[in-house]
């Protein structure tokens, strides 16, 4: 360790003496500046520019996978989507690719991701599992979710053997590879009715309504999903994710309220490394921010990634600056990152912070 320790040390030099490097890592692991020997990036190779931590291309669509088994990469792709690339395996969280022209682009089409070994999904709500049958049929990949987002998929043409069923309720741990995966019953949020009612009214006085081939096309996409009300109550399932080194990713693809089956799975490992967790839909800021400190307080991450605040162009993104400056007033030593579309983050998961403490 002293050894890796120095190397770690020289490599940090010869990157800051070349003015160059210095301005061209924008993409390095974001606790870098509150532990200097954290780089995923330069850490460990001697070539340093990784393109799976530079370039805005998904390992899923033909990019790069991180070269050291030891980094993981996670890039946010609209909505809850994330992909996390780690130890040569793909996991995509959510699966909401081709959302209609109403919504800006995400740089690519579902069927442009060829490879991914699992999709988990949050809920079967359209916008997080729409292309999770399509993509699970051209990858193989196994695809886990709720039982009522299972339901859905067994109407799609998708092979039942790729498809898990989980609960939430307990007990259930699934081992992709270097993933290990635990389902969490979590809940959907539904902000005031009458809030959402009133934004509405203001979002459609003040923007060009669709038209009638833009009304047919969310339609069509709104059928990959479920509208059943089984979704907001037993069906929203959040994920703790333990890498096998140790690291720990807890995703949540709804704003809602943080359960007892939450609770109980963060009483037992305490904390997680990174949050991706999606932001209330309750338009104000003082409902958002309350519900994210919530969530961060439960699983208390190093690093807290939003999620599900973009919006389509007839709609309003979900802001983030406020709910970082409130969890950073609630805990000075919380990380926040919000990308673009695609754009990679990435950890050097053997120097995660609970280590280096
Ligand atoms: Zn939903």
């Amino acid at each position: 360790m002293r050894a890796k320790a120095l190397f770690v040390t020289s490599i940090a030099i010869t990157a800051l003496a070349a003015p160059q490097s210095a301005q061209a890592r924008p993409f390095e692991d974001p606790r870098a500046g509150l532990i200097p020997a954290i780089d995923a990036d330069t850490a460990f190779q001697a070539e340093p520019r990784d393109p799976a931590c530079h370039a805005a291309v998904m390992a899923s669509t033909g990019g790069a996978l991180p070269k050291n088994p030891r980094t993981l990469a996670v890039r946010w792709t609209g909505y809850a989507n994330f992909e996390l690339a780690f130890n040569g395996q793909i996991v995509l969280l959510d699966a909401y690719f081709d959302r209609g022209s109403l919504h800006p682009s995400l740089g690519f089409k579902a069927a442009d991701v060829k490879k991914t070994d699992a999709i988990l999904i949050g809920h079967g709500h359209h916008d997080h599992m729409s292309d999770a049958a399509s993509v699970g049929a051209r990858t193989g990949a196994t695809v886990v979710g709720a039982p009522v987002t299972t339901e859905k998929l067994a109407t799609q043409a998708i092979d039942a053997k790729q498809v898990r069923t989980v609960t939430g309720r307990g007990g259930e741990v699934l081992q992709l590879g270097a993933f290990k995966v635990e389902p969490i019953l979590g809940e959907h949020g539904d902000p005031p009715a009458a809030l959402v009612g009133a934004f509405d009214t203001a979002l459609k006085a003040t923007t060009t309504p669709p038209t009638p081939e833009q009304i047919a096309e969310q339609a069509t996409i709104r059928q990959r999903g479920t509208q059943d009300r089984r979704v907001r109550s037993e069906g929203t399932i959040a994920y703790l994710i333990t890498l096998d080194n140790g690291f720990r990713i807890m995703y949540r693809d709804s704003g809602g309220r943080v359960t007892d089956f939450e609770k109980a799975a963060m009483q037992r490992v305490g904390r997680v490394d990174l949050g991706l967790i999606a932001v209330s839909a309750a338009y104000l800021n003082s409902a958002t921010v309350e519900q994210a400190l919530e969530h961060v307080r439960t699983y208390k991450p190093d690093v807290y990634m939003p999620a599900h605040h973009d919006a389509p162009f007839n709609n309003l993104w979900r802001a983030t600056e406020p709910l970082f400056q409130a969890v950073k007033d609630d805990n000075p030593r919380i990380v926040t990152v919000s990308k673009g579309y695609r754009e990679p983050t990435c950890f050097n998961t053997e120097h995660n912070i609970s280590r280096s403490r």
